[in-house]
């Protein structure tokens, strides 16, 4: 069987190497198709692959019957409807490590401008003068440097910090202390890295925990003359609370790749800031981040046609109608447990236990890729982990996945279980379909609950004792915030208890803070259910 794969976008022959050297697969190569063409030279081949230039809409995809395989040299997938192609059950593949070398050499760079000040030495270079005082630096050797994120690019850029001399403090909460053993790198939290480092790097996708990370509490805990370098996403940075510290004094610089707009528009406040540098989103603007990518996606293609091997893909492959339509509830529900288990976890987890009592023997595996969803999602970023690529991106992280299926659970028809496990303890969690149609989360480690889950639950660990549940409901009162369910279980009279609270909108970090003080509550978390 011979496959026809559309090469849209200009590609070098060394990056279709893998495709070139399979005499399975039939090239065609036509760059520079819109519209009608783009979606009849498209309704011809088994897969496609594009760069940047090339736009994949729904329309192009009209025609694409035989179309299984859609591959972009490179990581965003801006440039393709990601929705339109897996409703038609087509995979979309990306490359997201060709450009992980070259990002962490941009992150060096821009490391070493900052601290030896060359763009604003070049700069008085070319106005002419020789100014061989206004431009005094730092050395990196024997300097701290700390690394919030530590993931393929944060450990490249470890790497070569330490030959610089540097040490190395990261901020990484899925980082094994093995893995941050072997990269030889000090593992540690957010607020004593800030405070601790010269140098602050930021490699962390962004992410709803990752969003605006780094606001003004946070830059107010870095020593004062510390520079920030950020070469991962915009919005992990206040940018607004940047500009402050850095105008201030308090922040002895900033050296930017990426921003909250891009392009960064042309009165931003960074552009006349003496003491930043800046690059328009340079990271992956090699020669070999491009052929890299090129390579890497034409491997992964390759290997889907031909294998089936799908590991890659950023979208989710419907599930045969029929059967996604009975699973659905309990794909969402089992999403959901995953988000409210890794909420209660604390640490790293090593290992992942699903657990399925129900109706279907196909079940279970859709089950336990929707469960890691909901567990790696605040991980990897939302949109880069589904029901194809869980499974394989949780043992890529070292998490061993356990899955099976147990005997009846009570009279629930369709059951759930769901155990995270790592360095701080285990989380256990469990649901059930009521009446075959209304998900409920039905037990939270010992304590057995009866929740809707939906929307905003704080759930508070507290002793059962007289006047916590009108405490907890004065503190959010007071900040205006509404209940709408409160559901308080307990194992005996007087010993532990849990309070599962839901509530309209979201609690602000501080107000959680004030849940934990409030006595006799010994924890308060909240976790976002859609
Ligand atoms: P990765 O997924 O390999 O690593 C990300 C790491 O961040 C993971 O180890 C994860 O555990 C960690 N993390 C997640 N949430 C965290 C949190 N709240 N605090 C601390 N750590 C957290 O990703 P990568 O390939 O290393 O990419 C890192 C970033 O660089 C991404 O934002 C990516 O989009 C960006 N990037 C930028 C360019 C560029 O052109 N500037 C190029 C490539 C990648």
């Amino acid at each position: 069987m011979t496959f026809r794969v559309l090469i849209a976008d200009a590609m070098s022959a060394e990056g279709l190497a893998p495709l070139l050297g399979d005499d399975r697969i039939e090239l065609v190569q036509r760059t520079g198709l819109k519209g009608d063409a783009l979606a009849a030279a498209i309704a011809e081949v088994d897969a496609v692959i594009v760069r940047s230039t090339t736009t994949i809409t729904r329309e192009s995809l009209s025609r694409a019957d035989r179309l299984r395989v859609i591959g972009r040299a490179g990581v965003g997938v801006d440039n393709i409807d990601v929705q339109a192609a897996t409703e038609r059950g087509i995979a979309v593949l990306n490359a997201p490590s060709g450009n992980t070398i070259s990002a962490a050499e941009l992150t060096f760079a821009l490391l070493l401008s900052l601290v030896r000040r060359v763009p604003a030495a070049d700069r008085s270079m070319r106005a002419g003068e020789w100014d061989r005082k206004s431009f005094a630096g730092t050395e990196l050797f024997g300097k701290t440097l700390g690394l919030i994120g530590a993931g393929r690019i944060g450990s490249e850029v470890a790497k070569r910090a330490r030959a610089f001399g540097m040490r190395v403090v990261t901020s990484d909460p899925y980082l094994t202390p093995e893995r941050a053993e072997a990269l030889e790198i000090e593992l540690s939290t957010l607020p004593d890295l800030l405070r601790r480092a010269d140098i602050v790097s930021l490699h962390v996708p962004l992410t709803d925990s990752t969003a605006g990370m780094i606001g003004a509490a946070e830059l107010a805990l870095m020593r004062k003359g510390a520079y920030l370098v950020n070469a991962a996403r915009g919005g992990v940075i206040d940018e607004q609370a940047l500009v402050e510290a850095l105008r201030t004094g308090h922040l002895g610089g900033a050296a930017l790749d990426v921003f909250e707009e891009e392009p960064l528009p042309e009165e931003h406040p960074f552009r006349s800031l003496p003491n930043v540098v800046l690059t328009p989103h340079l990271g992956a603007a090699t020669a070999e981040a491009q052929q890299n990518v090129a390579i890497e996606i034409a491997t992964a293609v390759r290997n889907a046609l031909i294998n089936g091997d799908l590991d890659g893909a950023v979208n989710a492959p419907a599930i045969a109608g029929d059967e996604m339509r009975r699973l659905r509830p309990m794909l969402d529900l089992a999403e959901r447990l995953g988000a409210l288990c890794a909420c209660l976890s604390d640490g790293p987890v090593r290992r992942v236990e699903v657990r399925y009592s129900g109706s279907s023997d196909e079940a279970i595996r859709p089950l336990a890729s929707a469960a890691l969803i909901g567990v790696l999602s605040n991980v990897v970023g939302r949109g880069a982990v589904n029901f194809v690529n869980a499974i394989h991106l949780a043992e890529a992280r070292g998490i061993t996945v356990e899955r099976g299926r147990i005997g009846p659970v009570r009279d629930y028809a369709e059951y759930l279980e769901l155990a995270l496990s790592g360095s701080g303890g285990e989380c256990r969690v469990a649901g059930a379909l009521l009446a075959e149609r209304h998900p409920r989360i039905v037990r939270i480690n010992d304590f057995h609950v009866d929740l809707h889950p939906r929307g905003t639950l704080v759930i508070i660990r507290n002793r059962d004792v007289p006047g916590v549940i009108g405490r907890v409901g004065t503190v959010l009162g007071d900040a205006a915030i509404n209940i709408a369910e409160y559901h308080q279980a307990r194992l005996q009279a007087g010993g532990a208890a849990l309070a599962a609270v839901s509530v309209d909108g979201q609690i602000p970090a501080d107000l959680l803070d004030l849940l934990r003080a409030v006595p006799d509550v010994f924890d308060a978390r909240q976790v976002e259910l859609d």
